[in-house]
């Protein structure tokens, strides 16, 4: 059996690597991404990637892409490997998705293109205080008034980029009488609109997230995306496309080679570290692995579910690893340099609750993947 990537990709490859190497400056590194400053960086590389018509390439080609799977994989990866600043990630690779899956024609042809073109930049509003792993606890409602308009009501938290985009993908009840997992939906709305209060939150971690209160939020009815009532079924698969990130592994390999030269550099490589490091980079291959085996899924057209998890599995085993590494490496030291590097990747250890934490995410493998009873 034949591993390698096929000879066009490996073209590719090579294109986008001599691409990156021409743009990497030491701003591309680890830490925080939400700042005005960030994003601005995040805005400019975008551009390039949709003059070069990379941004959307995995979308199908009557909205602009190539639909070659393969070559987005490798673009991913290497926007990982290279620390690239993202801005439109949502709408890339969870909004647009989903629009394919189950918006209507109306719905594709209003937002797919600015989406492409970087326009329309995109948060996700789905979690709240007491409905994160388990959404279908949401207390946000979207109640219709008249044919035409949704009033929401509710409070989203932890909303990335909440605090700068302009679109909200967003999950209400609108059906509180419906059973648990039934009567929510989703709609993709503008920000902010009138009766929506944002409040900048800053995370252990060192991201700076949202709050968003609605207050009688009117959204128009034809912002409904799918099927009213079918939202967590949505979310799910709008989910899974996210889950699926073959830029991670990358990223954190290149996060695992700095650590590694910065230990050597100030003589901290000690026996402990190495063995560290070794499991860590054996645990990065298997991610690789799966990762690109949900994008080959993709390729084929298919939805990836727990293979998706299982990637969202290795995620957060090697999170809380490079911590470990970090903190044996160089001591408490690292905690304290005031903002550096090396302080990120010990918060970023903590960082490990995002599409739901570490058991919620072996639990779907054990029940989509291994059948196991629920
Ligand atoms: C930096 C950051 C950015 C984020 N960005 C967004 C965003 O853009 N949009 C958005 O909607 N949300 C966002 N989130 C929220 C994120 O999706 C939630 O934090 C996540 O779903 C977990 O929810 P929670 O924090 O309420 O923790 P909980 O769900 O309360 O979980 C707490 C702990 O309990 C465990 N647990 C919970 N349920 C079970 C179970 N059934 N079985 C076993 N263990 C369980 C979990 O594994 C975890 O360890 C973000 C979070 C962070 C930290």
């Amino acid at each position: 059996m034949d591993f390698e990537f096929d000879r066009s990709t490996l073209d590719f490859r090579a294109e986008v690597i001599e691409f990156f190497e021409a743009r990497v400056t030491d701003k591309w590194t680890d830490g925080p991404r939400e700042s005005p400053e960030y994003l601005e960086l995040g805005r400019a590389l975008d551009k390039e990637l949709i003059d070069r018509g990379w941004y959307t390439m995995h979308w199908p080609r009557e909205f602009g892409g190539h639909g070659d799977m393969m070559r987005y994989g490798t673009l991913r990866e290497l926007e990982g490997y290279y620390r690239a600043p993202t801005y439109g990630g949502h709408g890339r690779f969870i909004v647009g998705p989903a629009l394919l899956k189950f918006g209507t024609e109306e719905q594709r042809r209003t937002f797919l293109p600015p989406i492409a073109a970087g326009e329309l930049t995109v948060c996700q509003g789905f979690s709240e205080a007491e409905a994160g792993s388990d959404l279908s606890a949401m207390r946000a409602t979207a109640v219709p008034r008249g044919r035409d308009t949704y009033v929401v009501n509710g409070t989203k938290l932890y909303v990335t980029f909440g605090c700068y985009a302009n679109a909200m993908l967003l999950a209400a009840k609108t059906d509180t009488s419906a059973p648990r997992h039934n009567g929510m939906s989703l709609f993709l709305i503008d920000m902010p609109l009138p009766g929506m209060e944002i409040r900048p939150l800053v995370c252990l971690t060192g991201h700076e997230v949202a709050e968003i209160h609605f207050d009688d939020v009117e959204v128009p009815a034809d912002r409904l995306l799918g099927e009213p009532n079918r939202g967590f079924y949505h979310m799910t698969t709008a989910l899974n496309y996210e889950r699926a990130g073959v830029d991670r592994p990358a990223r954190m390999m290149a996060a695992l080679e700095d650590v590694v030269t910065e230990a050597k550099r100030r003589d901290r490589w000690g026996t402990t570290a190495r063995t560290l490091a070794g499991e860590l980079a054996a645990m990065l291959e298997a991610w690789r692995a799966i990762a690109w085996r949900v994008i080959r899924l993709q390729a084929r057209g298919e939805v990836p579910s727990w293979e998706a998890s299982l990637s969202q599995y290795y995620r957060k085993e090697c999170n809380p690893l490079l911590g470990e590494l970090v903190l044996e490496a160089f001591g408490i030291d690292a905690v304290l340099e005031g903002g550096g590097p090396l302080e990120f990747l010990v918060r970023e250890a903590f960082n490990n609750h995002g599409q739901g934490g570490r058991l919620v995410t072996r639990n779907v493998i054990g029940r989509r993947g291994m059948k196991l009873p629920g």
